[in-house]
């Protein structure tokens, strides 16, 4: 008996020893995995490669296909619901990507335009020279930031989060043309009411420097740069100078809903054929990405 005793003894110890060590690996995994899910700023600079190699992605363009083609694919692996909405705005046919994540009942709204401009009428060689704009920053950017938030984010279970990609934002004084189509047209046709709408715009260059830009809803932006300031960021959500823009966060104001433009409005190659790869640094999108995932996990 005794000897039997012994031996449940040793066996329950083992038992323990064994369950311990099995607790221990997939809690040290599951750290890894949470770890391995950081927003990457090498893959959101991946991010814009790929979409400098389709070329300018302008209005009803091969090129702006091909981007949504690839774009819906990146956001389906990672396990978002995509579909194109197409519409028309001011007589311009247009299309615009809207991704949904999430079953909660606050709805965030992550959004970008995808579009470049036509033509590069900022160039030191304009208009001897007629060319569009690369749109690295202005464009590619944007988008790459919210690829990448895409793969990574972890949604609160009382949010959803849809990921908004904008055709035609960036047309306005050309002829025949104007800004911010797209979004105007997807807040005309916009199904639910968003609590919040944060907007990424020119997010990629080197020399990041993020104004407060002052249409945004004050409380919004305040929260992001409060976030930016704790993460060791207000040099680049910088609070010192202050502008304001339109952009694809206005047509939300304009409906009373909360938004807020996060851009770097004195990029200086804004509207050149300078806005090429060369302009865009992983470090200036991871900025952006991190503080970005961190206001939206702690919704
Ligand atoms: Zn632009």
């Amino acid at each position: 008996m005794r000897g039997n005793n012994r031996k449940q003894v040793v066996f329950l110890v083992l038992a323990c020893v064994i369950f311990a060590i099995g607790a221990g690996i997939l809690i040290l995994n599951s750290l890894r995995n949470t770890d391995e899910k950081t927003f990457d700023g090498q893959a959101a600079y991946a991010n814009v490669a790929a979409q400098m190699a389709f070329g300018p992605r302008l209005p009803g363009s091969q090129a702006q296909t091909a981007l949504l083609v690839w774009a819906a694919e990146q956001l389906e692996k990672s396990g978002w619901d995509v579909v194109i909405q197409n519409g028309s705005q001011e007589g311009h046919g247009l299309r615009n990507l809207i991704a949904r994540k999430g079953i909660g009942k606050n709805l965030i709204l992550l959004t970008a335009h995808y579009d470049s401009r036509l033509v590069a009428d900022r160039d030191p060689d304009y208009p001897a020279v007629i060319a569009p704009v690369p749109g690295a920053n202005d464009g590619a950017s944007g988008v790459a930031v919210l690829l990448e938030l895409a793969r990574v984010l972890d949604i609160p279970t009382d949010c959803t989060v849809w990921i908004v990609l904008f055709d035609i934002e960036d047309n306005g004084r050309l002829e025949g043309w104007n800004w911010i189509l797209g979004s105007t047209y997807f807040v005309q046709h916009l199904d639910g009411i968003p609590q919040a709408v944060i907007n990424l715009d020119m997010v990629g260059d080197k020399d990041l420097v993020i104004l407060p830009e002052t249409n945004s809803t004050r409380w919004l932006r305040e929260d992001i740069w409060k976030l930016a300031d704790e993460m060791g960021y207000a040099e680049v959500f910088t609070s010192e100078g202050e502008k304001s823009i339109l952009d694809d966060h206005t047509p939300f104001l304009l409906a009373g809903i909360p938004a807020v433009d996060i851009i770097d409005i004195e990029y200086p190659y804004y509207h050149t054929r300078a806005d090429g790869l060369e302009q865009v640094s992983a470090e200036s999108m991871a900025i952006v990405g991190r503080v970005i995932e961190r206001w939206l996990e702690d919704y």
